[in-house]
């Protein structure tokens, strides 16, 4: 054991606090002098070749003037330049170089093209010095990455992984290394060897990894570690490029390469970490985020992220679009159904509460309510996936999966609903939940809710006012009867005391000579705005049709499985209705869909007639059923939307005090909306400032959508992962947006 303050203090001349840092091959530590400065010490194994020490100096000497801090030498009591321990091992004392690391820094994207500028002036720097290589440089050495990656792919055991790796060396070994000049570089402009301070880069630490290479790797690697944990890294590259051109030479062949070259750094990083059994704890951070950003990467268009890097590098930009060509296959789907934004996005990998498009940029997405328990959720993705190489087969067998699915939905509803219907979408459970109801009363006539959207199938286009009413819609059929929309914003007497006698009073003037088999209801209606009616009012229209005998159907659709603050929204208000009809959630973006109902009514509608349905309930389905619902225990899904969407419905609310175009904001759990009016006392609908706040919004990262029956409404119905960052992230969009809106 040395005794490290004794040491600097004897060889160096400097009394001072001694604090251990983390270090891969050398031992490091911060010297607090008394002089009032600080200091680094290193100390490197007893094997470490004088002519790796010399070659380190001699690069911290030629960048000592490049209008960043770096590490200076001190030299020792007796003017050399390092000293030799009696153990062997070689201590050396540097200048601190203070600032805070880019990463801690939270990765300011706006700090992207003056890396860029910093990584040129070192690769300028150190153009003329004579080639070397510091200790650790061969690892690093990206002109040898194929080698290096291919000989630890072995530490790699998930097969997904594995193919990202391959995709990368792929992409690696397309580069014509004998093209790319070569000289000493940095080699390790990393997130944790960037310094900020005030804004600004500040300093360059460890120039330990220097090494002779292709000198594009400083680039490659400087906008690696730049793109980490960015929205848009693409983008955050695309600067990083700028700036080094700004003040560097960069080739064709070099800035072609990059691409490759980036993929190759990441795949050395992983794979470097895994060889070494993440036994620094120091590094996963930095791995999880490598394999993130290669994830998004590789699920990219990788030619056209290349190409504009390559743009970026001033490479001429080989023409065509793919978006264009996408559009333009599109063409052979059927025309009826939208794209979403003006600019359509390319959506190609999803996880938690995140999108990402075909150039890697990451979207918050506030919109998508099917993946409940988060995109790509894993727990959900492998159960399907084991199930699949078992078996998948229809419900005419015996299964335990399946029958352990039923039993589990039915213990989150009220105990008089107690038999289940496995179906594969929304629209088939209420297409059943219709036959259900008709079947068991003899009747045909159906009651909806004004706005109401059930489904796409001939008799749930035909109960929902929302499509009918709309273009290319029939109008009303006589045997639906419309109750209002129990909306308190645009109907202010179905609020307060005497709101639910006022609805009952006119759902029965609607009714008054109807006998409907049943009503399809949303406790909370969804494509009717997102509408929080008043306490009492969906029970009223319960009423009124149970009072001519009619059955209800409660859609849960898009409400269940814990959106609402309530495991089922009809929960909220206390109601039993005879049906349930579930689907966006229950399978978390496959197609799985529930109808629940009395014992009584599944035995009405077993009159000889079997109902069989060719994927209903198959077991594979029944697997992702039961891993979602864990997921939604794990999770507390429950519990934490209630907390969420509490603190968000707060928050928006607070906008309506400073942006008088906001009329009215409401919701329950994560499932809100912000309706937008050009006054608050004509109410008049403000469609086009939705559309604009939806557009800024995705300018920004961030994911929107709009409904209600004038499309005013701001729709948030993110995936149930979604946390109060995301939501306060959320809010300053939305008020960014209103403040930035000419209207
Ligand atoms: N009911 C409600 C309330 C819905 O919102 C939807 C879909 N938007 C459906 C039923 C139909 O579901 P699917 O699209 O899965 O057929």
């Amino acid at each position: 054991m040395i005794d490290h303050e004794r040491l600097v203090a004897d060889v160096f001349g400097i009394r001072g606090d001694y604090t251990p840092l983390p270090g891969e091959i050398d031992e490091n530590a911060r010297v607090t002098g008394s002089d009032g400065r600080d200091y680094l010490l290193r100390i490197s194994p007893p094997d470490t070749d004088v002519s790796a020490l010399r070659f380190r100096q001699s690069v911290l000497e030629a960048v000592a003037d490049i209008d960043v801090a770096t590490p200076t030498v001190i030299p020792a009591v007796d003017e050399s330049t390092w000293a030799i321990l009696d153990d062997g091992r070689t201590a050396h004392l540097y200048s601190w170089v203070d600032g805070m690391a880019y990463s801690e820094a939270g990765r300011p994207p706006e700090l992207a093209h003056q890396i860029g500028v910093v990584a040129g002036r070192i690769v300028n720097a150190l153009a003329d010095l004579p080639p070397g290589s510091a200790a650790t440089g061969f690892l690093w050495d990206l002109s040898d990455a194929g080698r290096i990656i291919r000989e630890r792919l072995g530490n790699i055991n998930d097969p997904r992984r594995q193919r990202l790796i391959d995709i990368a060396v792929d992409r690696y070994d397309t580069i014509d290394l004998g093209t790319l000049p070569r000289q000493v570089v940095h080699n390790d402009l990393n997130d944790e060897n960037i310094l900020v301070h005030d804004g600004a880069i500040y300093g360059v630490i460890d120039f330990g990894d220097a090494t002779e290479t292709i000198r594009v790797a400083e680039l490659a690697i400087a906008c690696t570690y730049a793109m980490f944990d960015q929205d848009d890294p693409v983008g955050v590259a695309t600067e990083v490029i700028a700036g080094y051109r700004s003040v560097a030479p960069l080739t064709n062949a070099e800035a072609g390469a990059l691409l490759g070259l980036i993929l190759a750094r990441l795949a050395t990083s992983v794979t470097v970490s895994a060889s070494r059994g993440g036994e620094n704890p120091h590094h996963t951070i930095s791995e999880d985020l490598a394999w993130d950003l290669l994830a998004r990467l590789v699920a990219g268009d990788l030619d056209a992220i290349a190409e504009e890097i390559a743009d970026a590098g001033g490479k001429v930009r080989p023409s065509g679009s793919r978006r264009a060509d996408l559009l333009d296959q599109r063409s052979t789907l059927g025309p009826s159904l939208s794209l979403s934004y003006q600019e359509p996005l390319t959506i190609v990998r999803g996880s938690g509460q995140y999108l990402f498009d075909d150039r890697g940029r990451r979207y918050l997405d506030c919109v998508n309510n099917v993946c409940h328990v988060g995109h790509a959720n894993p727990v959900v993705a492998a159960a399907g996936a084991d199930q699949s190489f078992v078996l998948n087969t229809n419900t005419r067998y015996l299964h335990p999966e399946v029958l352990r699915y039923a039993e589990r939905i039915l213990a989150t509803l009220p105990d008089h609903l107690d038999r289940v219907f496995l179906v594969n979408s929304g629209s088939e459970a209420n297409e059943l939940a219709i036959r259900l109801v008709r079947t068991a009363t003899g009747r045909t006539d159906i009651a909806c809710l004004d706005h109401g959207y059930h489904g796409n199938t001939s008799t749930l286009i035909d109960v929902s006012p929302y499509k009918f009413n709309a273009p290319g819609g029939a109008g009303r059929r006589d045997w639906v009867h419309v109750l209002p929309s129990p909306d308190p914003y645009r109907v202010p007497e179905f609020d307060g005391p005497g709101g639910a006698a006022k609805y009952r009073e006119v759902a029965d003037d609607v009714l008054v000579d109807a006998a409907p088999a049943g009503l399809i209801i949303e406790a909370l209606p969804g494509c009717g705005g997102q509408i929080v009616p008043p306490q009492g009012v969906p029970n009223a229209a319960y009423d009124a049709v149970r009072a001519r005998g009619g059955l209800v159907i409660a859609d849960e659709v898009q409400t269940g499985f814990g959106r609402t603050g309530a495991f089922w929204a009809f929960q909220r208000y206390n109601l039993e209705p005879e049906v349930v009809t579930m689907g966006k959630p229950a399978g978390n973006g496959h197609p799985l869909a529930v109808v629940a109902t009395t014992r009584a009514i599944a035995e009405a509608f077993d009159n000889g007639m079997e109902y069989f349905n060719t994927f209903g309930g198959n077991p594979v389905s029944a697997a992702i059923g039961n891993a979602v619902l864990d997921e939604i225990e794990r999770l507390d899904v429950v519990n934490h939307g209630t907390i969420v969407g509490g603190r968000l419905l707060q928050s928006l609310t607070r906008l309506a005090d400073r942006h008088r175009m906001v009329g009215d904001v409401r919701g329950a759990g994560l499932y809100l909306g912000v309706e937008l009016v050009e006054d608050r006392v004509s109410k008049h609908p403000a469609a086009a400032l939705a559309g604009a706040v939806v557009e800024y919004a995705k300018a920004r990262g961030v994911l929107l959508s709009i409904d209600g029956p004038f499309s005013n409404v701001i729709k948030i119905k993110p995936p149930m992962v979604f946390n109060s960052t995301d939501a306060d992230r959320l809010v300053a969009v939305i008020e960014g947006a209103l403040a930035a809106s000419a209207f």
